[in-house]
């Protein structure tokens, strides 16, 4: 099946360009999978001119929908497996590496 070009609605996620770390624009997308999508990047330093790919692929279910769910296998997520982006808390130093 030919992946199909979708445009960018709204705001997609930012990545600065790994070679000059400028702020990199999405431009457009190809649907892999349901799951799976390749993101086409430019980068805005127009003296670097840098552009690459990068996946956004879905991880888990958190809640299932109301509709249902797709045949498509989407695993559920631990939620105890996951911390906030703003967790200050310091980490666990009983770890092996503090051995
Ligand atoms: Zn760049």
């Amino acid at each position: 099946m030919k992946p199909i070009h979708l445009e960018i609605k709204g705001r997609a996620p930012g990545f600065p360009c790994p070679v000059c770390k400028e702020s990199g624009t999405a431009r457009t997308t190809e649907e892999i999978s349901r799951t799976l999508r390749r993101l086409y990047y430019r980068c805005s330093n127009i003296l670097c001119g840098h552009t690459w790919t990068a996946h956004l692929s879905f991880e888990g279910t958190l809640s299932p929908s109301r509709f249902g769910m797709p045949r498509v296998p989407l695993p559920m997520i631990d939620l105890e497996l996951i911390k906030p982006a703003n967790d200050d808390t310091p980490p666990d130093e009983s770890g092996p590496e503090a051995a």
